[in-house]
This record gives structure tokens, sequence and C-alpha cells, in this order.
């Protein structure tokens, strides 16, 4: 018999948190796990399935106005935020009771409440002390708000997510993933959309031909593009806002989001009593391969790791923590290569090397590009274009990198992902046939580098 309560005691059931307690039970484990907030997490409650219903909203109202192109006639469409906001909770809902339903049946015992670590084998909530031999923080990331005057009169992406008055005029601060999402759905939805950035381009850290044509087609629908703007205060301005930078410029909306990144989240956790080490920079958990920390029995996976703060990864890093801890059988995650998407509008999808990044590494690369106005834009009049970018290792003929702009970037960058996953060489991209007509089969038939 253990002299401790349970195997493994998780703290924070989002994606990490929840994949890891069910999969260390499937092993055998007795596993419990606490939340302080609704089970889910980030992805599923305020994050990437909310997101996604807004962005399927927005993307309506492109529909609609195509479809007369086609033939379709319609009345004059509205638009209701709050009606969309009520669905969204209705489904976010129901998914948190399959997370706790999902818990339930695979034996990991929920316990609801803050959870702090007392020593290296507790974990105190809410005042109740739970004893385990293994501790998993699985605490995900936490909004920041830099020090910018009046930060707290913006709204986060929490905030705007449960909306109901759709604002006349949004001010989107920042130009990272979030920025440029909220930025698209609000614009799709009809409100006046200004997105503000202290680069020359959004996203920063994505390759730059996509980053420009990003800029470009957000231009095209209608986003008025601040680029090169660093707030420095925000304070209120009649009914609305105002958002100043250095050099005394200033926009001016009735709703600003601030979207300007998210840490980790370990606020009140105890890690320094414990003695579990954080990164100076950042505060993220330090790990090893195996989502070790600085103390034996504790481990750490997501977010709260600041490795790759995607759920997927999150997931898999929760996983392969349990299989090496309760499997018998060591797994590491492979963090070198991760497709990732963009749900901007258009979306973008990526995976491995930007062109920039490539070269930075060393590797002398041939570039491969196409863009062209996918078919169904060409009836409806829509001048939006798509475009695709293939950066292949002269050395050996493998693809470092592929990038893709325009409509289902992201369903398509996942099957490619599969092939570069493989190493897949430029020849093999070559000899697979096209499935035509789609927008996919121009990553199978681009021939010419670019000079
Ligand atoms: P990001 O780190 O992507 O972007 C933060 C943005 O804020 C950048 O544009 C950054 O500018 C800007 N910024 C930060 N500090 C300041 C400041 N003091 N003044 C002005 N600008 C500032 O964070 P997000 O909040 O957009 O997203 C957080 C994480 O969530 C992402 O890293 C991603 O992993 C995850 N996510 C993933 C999604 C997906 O997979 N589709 C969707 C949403 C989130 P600069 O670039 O100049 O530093």
């Amino acid at each position: 018999m253990s002299r401790f309560d349970y195997d493994l005691f998780t703290i924070g059931a989002g994606s990490g948190g929840v994949a890891a307690s069910r999969r260390a039970a499937l092993h055998g484990a007795r596993v419990a796990i606490c939340e302080a907030s609704r089970v889910g997490g980030t992805c599923v409650i305020r994050g990437c399935v909310p997101k996604k219903i807004l962005m399927y909203a927005a993307q309506f109202g492109e529909a609609l106005e195509d479809a007369a192109a086609y033939g379709w006639r319609f009345g004059e469409p509205r638009f209701e935020l709050a009606a969309l906001i009520a669905a969204k909770n209705a489904e976010t809902g129901r998914l948190e009771g399959i997370y706790r339903k999902m818990l339930a049946d695979g034996g990991v015992t929920l316990v609801e409440g803050f959870g702090r670590l007392v020593d290296v084998h507790t974990v105190e909530v809410d005042g109740r002390r739970i004893t385990a031999e293994r501790i998993l923080i699985a605490s995900g990331g936490a909004i920041s708000q830099p020090p910018i005057d009046g930060i707290e009169l913006a709204l986060d992406s929490d905030q705007l997510l449960d909306l109901e008055r759709q604002p006349a005029h949004l001010l989107v601060l920042g130009a990272g993933y979030i920025a440029v999402e909220f930025a698209g759905i609000f614009r799709g939805f009809g409100s006046e959309v200004s997105l503000a950035y202290r680069a020359d381009l959004p996203l920063r850290g994505f390759d730059d031909d996509i980053r420009r044509r990003l800029a470009e087609a957000m231009d095209g629908r209608g986003i008025g593009l601040r680029p090169g703007f660093e707030p420095v205060r925000i304070e209120r301005r009649g009914s609305g806002f105002a958002a100043i930078d250095g050099d005394g410029r200033e926009i001016v909306a009735d709703t600003i989001l601030g979207a300007l990144g998210r840490h980790p989240n370990t606020s009140g956790l105890g890690l320094d009593a414990v003695g579990v080490r954080t990164r100076e920079r950042g505060g993220a958990i330090e790990v090893d391969h195996y989502s070790r920390t600085s103390v034996a029995s504790i481990f750490a996976v997501g977010d709260v790791t600041d490795r790759a703060n995607l759920t997927p990864v999150a997931i898999a890093e929760g996983r392969a923590f349990a299989d090496t801890e309760f499997g018998g059988r060591a797994q590491a995650v492979d963090h070198s290569l991760i497709a990732t998407a963009v749900f901007s509008q258009p979306q973008i999808a990526t995976i491995g090397l930007s062109e920039a990044g490539a070269l930075a590494r060393g590797h002398a690369c041939q570039v491969f590009e196409a863009g062209f106005r996918p078919m169904k834009n060409t009836i409806s009049g829509r001048q939006e274009r798509a475009y695709m970018k293939v950066i292949v290792d002269r050395a050996d003929d493998r693809v470092l990198g592929a990038h893709m702009i325009g409509p289902d970037a992201a369903e398509i960058m996942q099957t490619l992902a599969i092939a570069v996953t493989m190493g897949a060489r430029k020849a093999d991209l070559d000899r697979t046939l096209a499935v035509h007509p789609t927008t996919a089969e121009e990553f199978v038939l681009l021939r010419t580098p670019r000079d």
C-alpha cells in the first residue's frame, strides 16, 4: 500500500493535464486532478474552440456577400452577436461536460479548487491537503498586461469572447496570433477594426512573404493597419478610449482589445517554497526532455513550460510524461517540427523553417512559390489571392518549410505536415499526382524555383 493518497496529482485540467492524467490512469495509476476554473482549460473554454466558432460566424458574412454572384437572393442580412455568444457558451458548456465525463470514465478524480504546492509530495486545494508520489503542473498560460498606463481599460481575449454588444470600432493592440484572429473576426461581423503593432508587419516570426500578404489581405478587407505603433497609455475619451504612443499619436475607438502576449501561469503555485526552478526570463518552469523539473517528484507540461504554446503540443507532452513515468516506456516529444495555423482571415498555416530561418541556419535553399486567385473568388469578384511557398534544401532536396495563406490553409497543412514530418524531398511532392481542381494541388505543381 502506497504511503500517498494518489500516484499522480495534476494541477490544471486543461489539454495537457487532462491528457496526462487519463493516460496515467490507463496505465493503472491512481490519479486526481484539480482545476480552479472550468474543466477543459484555455483551448476549450476561452481559446481555440470558442475562437473558431466566432471565426465561422464571421465567414458567413463574406459567404452571404459572395452568394449573390452565384445566383442566390436573400433579404437584408443582420448579425446578432448576443445570439452567437449564447450558442458558443452552449457549445463550450457541452464540451466541458464531455471533459468531465472523460475524466470520470477514465478513473481520474476531479478536485475542484486552486492547487498550491506545500511540499514535494503535497498539494493543498482550498485548505485540503492531498499527497501524491508524483505531481504534474499543467496550469497553462495567463494573459500578459505589459506596463502600459491604463491597460486595464482594454479588454482581454477572455472578455472579448463574451462580449454581447458589437463594437462600432474595435482597436486591437498587438499583432500575434490572438490579435490578428480577433481583428479578422470582428471585421467579418461588420465592425470597423484597427490593428496597431510596434513591428513593421504582423505576426513576427512567421515567413516574411506570408506576413506581407496577410497585411495586404487585412488592408483589402478594410482593417486599418497601424504598424510602428507602440502604446504607452490608454485613456478614456468620451464614451470610448484612446491609445497613445510615445510620439503622442493616438487611435480612438469604442472598444480596445489588448492582445499583447501570454505568460506561464505560475502565480500562487508555491514553486519557490518547494524548489521548482523557473527560467529567469519569462518565468516558465524549467524542464528536461521528459518534462522533469528540478524536483524529482514534480513534472510540468504545456504552456507553463513555454516550449511551444499549442494544444497538440501540451497533449503530446502530457501523454509522453505519463507513458514514461507510468507506462514503462520512455517517451519525449520532438519539438523541432510543429505545424501550426493562424485563423486569421485569410488563414495562415505553416510547418518548418521560414526562408529567413533556413538561411540563418546556414541552409542553401531553393524557394518555390505560387500565388493565384482561388477559383471561388473569380465568380464572386473577390480580389484576394492565395499564396504557397516551399523552402527546399539545395544539399539534399529535403523540404525544410512549407507556408500558405489562403482558404483552408490549416486543413491543407495538416496533411502536408505528414509528408514533411516523414522527411519529404521536393521530388516526392513532384511525383505526387494532383487532386484537381483544388487549391492544395498547387503544392505538388511547383516546378520553377524563384531566382
Ligand atoms: P503572441 O506572443 O503571439 O503576440 C503578442 C503580441 O503582442 C506581439 O505582436 C507583440 O509584439 C505584442 N507585444 C507584446 N508586448 C508588447 C508591448 N509592451 N507593446 C506593444 N506590443 C507588445 O501572443 P498572443 O497573445 O497573440 O498569443 C499567445 C499564445 O497563444 C501564442 O504564442 C500561441 O502560442 C497561442 N495561440 C495559438 C493560436 C493558434 O494556434 N491558432 C491562437 C491563439 C493563441 P512583437 O511581435 O513586436 O513582440
